[in-house]
């Protein structure tokens, strides 16, 4: 007799607006949730060390959140132990004897694998699986083109993705709704065993501290006074910009001496809010829909179709987490050998006053303003001329909100070898870009305290600021002069446009 449902926590670490747990909870049995920690079989898409950090307290906020609501939150550690999510979801399912396994969908590709080895394991024994949407607005093969191919370029998809109503169905599905009340748990597992050949292997549950989420010294010291990682966070986050800055978002995204954005990046990785509630409250709110649109609130819209955008691509062009989507940048030259280049791009002592703050912001805080992100990217890529896998790795430790798609996405982008992304000849000019979106050299001041008492006409250009001042306050030399470093880009770019066209 069927004594249980369980719902396989995934990335959706809410109980709100959530397919999966509401689908458990349709059996009327007591809910199992389960949570696999298995980096191994995970593979390019576990998390790196940051987001880690904000995995931990996330399990933390889900475990306190069901604990009230009478439910359990139960953790399985299956690193270094050989057992992967089929065979333990398995075991777990026969020791609860749970007639439904319940779970959100992925797009990452090692993700994808493990679905399917899910699904055939499960269905031997006879368990269903109920696989659902996360949360998104879209469904990751909903949007093709007329052809049935795969958008490369987001305004196309954008508009089809509009025209067809895909998004207003996101809007009106049936699982938003409340935070469900009660969540009855069964009695907790104690040991679940797994046989893996003529060996049985013991898998927990264990307590989250035991997963090791955490990084050791200092690092992640203070980023809970910044940061409220889960759901109530999340929630609250988007009910601050909701009131106080969707209206501007249009107007303000840019800027970095402002909270211009929602800075809802890692609580939407996570799925701790769902991307269709956020749709679904504009709509309540008049600022999105078909009659009444808001500029701010159709921005932000549109801005969460970036994210959808990378995941159909990610889920449809797997390999665009290693290698570039245009094909004929597979043997782009890249610059190789500056080590002591890359050091300093990562620790943000490059010399270049916007660069150095973005470096060091993100070391310190785990995340990045987008412009920011743009211009540390293409000045990577374009000025140093270093491949831009090196700095996607980078991104993928040090940010609370890594996420395969939107990061592979972001550095192919700003590599210019995307499919629909910043040419390779356009060069972020990162002084430029600073006297724009930082006109009163605020973002710079707050994270290089060298520069802190040097006017706004100056903090910015590492000419003006000039080698005496440089040695006056100890900063650095630039690494690169920026109109060289870009004048060697473009020809290093036209070098490869004519080899190309040579070998046509
Ligand atoms: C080089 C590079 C690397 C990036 N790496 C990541 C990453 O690892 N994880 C990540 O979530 N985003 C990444 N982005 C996209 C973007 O920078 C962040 O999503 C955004 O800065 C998050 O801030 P926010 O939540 O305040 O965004 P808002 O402007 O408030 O936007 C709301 C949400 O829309 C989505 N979104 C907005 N812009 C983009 C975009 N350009 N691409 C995809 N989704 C978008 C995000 O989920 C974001 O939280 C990267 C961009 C670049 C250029």
């Amino acid at each position: 007799m069927e004594e249980s449902a369980i719902w396989w926590v995934r990335r959706d670490l809410r109980l709100a607006d959530n397919p999966a747990l509401q689908e458990a909870l349709a059996s009327g049995l007591p809910v199992r949730a389960v949570f696999l920690w298995a980096p191994e079989e995970e593979g390019e898409a576990a998390p790196g060390a940051a987001a880690r950090w904000w995995l931990h307290h996330s399990l933390a906020a889900l475990a306190r959140e069901l604990r009230r609501r009478g439910g359990e939150l139960e953790c399985f550690d299956l690193s270094a132990k050989g057992v992967g999510c089929a065979e333990a979801l398995r075991a777990i399912a026969e020791e609860s004897r749970a007639g439904v396994v319940t779970a959100c969908r992925r797009v990452e590709p090692s993700s994808v694998a493990i679905e399917e080895r899910v699904q055939e394991a499960l269905r031997k024994e006879g368990v269903r699986v109920v696989w659902t949407v996360g949360g998104g607005l879209i469904p990751h093969d909903g949007v093709r083109q007329a052809s049935g191919g795969v958008f490369q370029r987001f305004t196309p998809f954008w508009r089809s993705a509009l025209s067809k109503g895909w998004v207003q169905e996101a809007v009106e599905a049936r699982w938003l709704r409340s935070a469900p009340f009660s969540i009855p748990a069964p009695l907790p597992l104690k040991t679940v065993r797994v046989k893996r050949g003529d060996r049985e292997v013991a898998i927990g549950p264990v307590s989250l501290e035991e997963l090791g989420l955490l990084p050791k010294g200092r690092w992640a010291e203070g980023w809970l006074d910044r940061w409220q990682p889960g759901e109530e966070g999340g929630v609250r986050r988007w009910h601050r910009f909701l009131t106080e800055g969707v209206r501007r978002y249009h107007q303000d995204r840019d800027r970095l001496d402002r909270e211009g954005t929602s800075r809802l990046s890692p609580h939407l990785h996570f799925g701790e809010v769902a991307a269709a509630r956020l749709v679904a409250d504009l709509v309540e709110a008049g600022l999105w829909g078909e009659e009444k649109r808001d500029e701010g609130g159709r921005a932000f819209v549109r801005a969460l179709g970036w994210r959808e955008f990378a995941y159909g691509l990610l889920r449809h062009v797997p390999r665009m987490v290693s290698e570039p989507l245009r094909e004929e940048f597979r043997n782009f030259p890249w610059l190789e050998g500056r080590a002591d280049w890359i050091r300093a791009w990562q620790r943000g002592e490059t010399g270049i006053p916007l660069v150095d703050a973005a470096m060091r912001g993100l070391w310190q805080t785990g995340w990045m303003p987008n412009r920011a992100r743009m211009v540390v990217a293409s000045f990577l890529t374009k000025n140093l001329g270093v491949d831009w896998r090196v700095g996607a790795a980078w991104f993928w430790e040090t940010l609370v909100d890594a996420d395969l798609a939107n990061n592979a996405f972001g550095w192919q982008w700003a590599a210019g070898c995307g499919g629909d992304g910043a040419p390779y000849f356009r060069v972020f000019n990162p002084v430029l870009q600073g006297r724009t979106f930082d006109p009163e050299g605020a973002f710079v001041r707050a994270f290089v305290p060298e520069l802190r008492a040097l006017p706004r006409e100056v903090i910015h250009d590492p000419e003006r600021i000039g080698p005496l001042v440089r040695r006056e306050v100890g900063y650095r030399e630039p690494v690169v002069e920026v109109a060289t470093s870009r004048a060697a880009a473009l020809a290093r770019w036209k070098r490869f446009r004519e080899q190309i066209r040579g070998t046509k």
